[in-house]
């Protein structure tokens, strides 16, 4: 077991993306704080998940924009569990929005969820960690984060952001041996692109793009995670994986 005896919260974690870290790093030897925002039924439902195979977890509500809502997070990881030694800043939205439609409250919408939650959540789990000796932090970001995509400028602003908040706090928070990583996820079926994918062409259009010919899947990102939340990673810091199946050399 990878992560026996360490304690992590993964946001947004009920369902997608943040659901298969969730349960790869239980299945790891974990315990895992289950964060949701709305989805507390999927959450629970991990929570059974993990239980039902021996790990440990607990689902807790917070949303990730209201930074007062963190502490609750941090809050549940050591009054369950004792300690906090990964965070991973998964929970994300995108809006599909053309830039000459878009609008003001999507802008502080997504960059509440997408950068400033991440940053300050960073902020309150590190202060953490720096008692424990030090951690990581993985953050859940795109390969949008290098590549544009058509009308959804500002979610990729947010993602571009999100690697130069990786680079400038694993600069900071290294001399405290809290690592901070990102993972950049390619084309992953999951709630937030299964519309759009259903469209039609649109997967035969998508499938083009990528080199390994198949739309990845949320366990396709597990392995990075466990790797960055594993001492195997003990001197990566700053940097970040792509999992995209090669969509970026296109
Ligand atoms: P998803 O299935 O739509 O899940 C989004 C998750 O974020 C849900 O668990 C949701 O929780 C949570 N969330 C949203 N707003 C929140 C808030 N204010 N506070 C707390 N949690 C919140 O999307 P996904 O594909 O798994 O995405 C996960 C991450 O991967 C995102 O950061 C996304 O940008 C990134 N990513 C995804 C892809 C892809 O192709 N799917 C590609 C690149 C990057 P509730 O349901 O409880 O609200």
């Amino acid at each position: 077991m990878r992560l026996k005896n360490q304690v992590a919260i993964v946001t947004g974690a009920g369902r997608g993306i943040g659901r298969a870290i969730a349960l790869g790093f239980a299945r790891e030897g974990a315990a895992v704080v289950v964060n949701y925002s709305r989805s507390a039924g999927m959450a629970e439902d991990a929570v059974r998940e993990i239980t039902s195979f021996g790990g440990r977890a607990v689902a807790v509500q917070a949303n990730v924009k209201e930074l007062a809502e963190h502490e609750r997070l941090v809050a549940a990881a050591l009054e369950h569990f004792g300690s906090l030694n990964i965070l991973v800043n998964n929970a994300g939205i995108e809006i599909h929005e053309p830039f000459l439609k878009a609008t003001v409250e999507t802008w502080e919408l997504t960059l509440g969820v997408n950068l400033k939650g991440p940053y300050f959540l960073s902020r309150k789990a590190a202060e953490v960690m720096l008692g424990f000796g030090g951690g990581k932090i993985i953050n859940i970001s795109s390969v949008h984060d290098v590549a544009p995509l058509r009308n959804r400028a500002i979610y990729s602003i947010t993602k571009g952001g999100m690697m130069m908040m990786t680079k400038s706090l694993a600069l900071e928070l290294g001399e405290h041996k809290i690592a901070v990583n990102s993972i950049s996820p390619g084309a992953i079926l999951t709630d937030m692109n299964r519309k759009s994918l259903s469209e039609p062409g649109n997967t035969e259009r998508v499938l083009n793009r990528i080199p390994w010919k198949r739309i990845g899947d949320s366990e396709d990102i597990v392995g990075a995670a466990v790797f960055l939340a594993s001492s195997e990673s003990d001197y990566v810091t700053g940097a970040t994986i792509y999992v995209d199946g090669g969509l970026l050399l296109t």
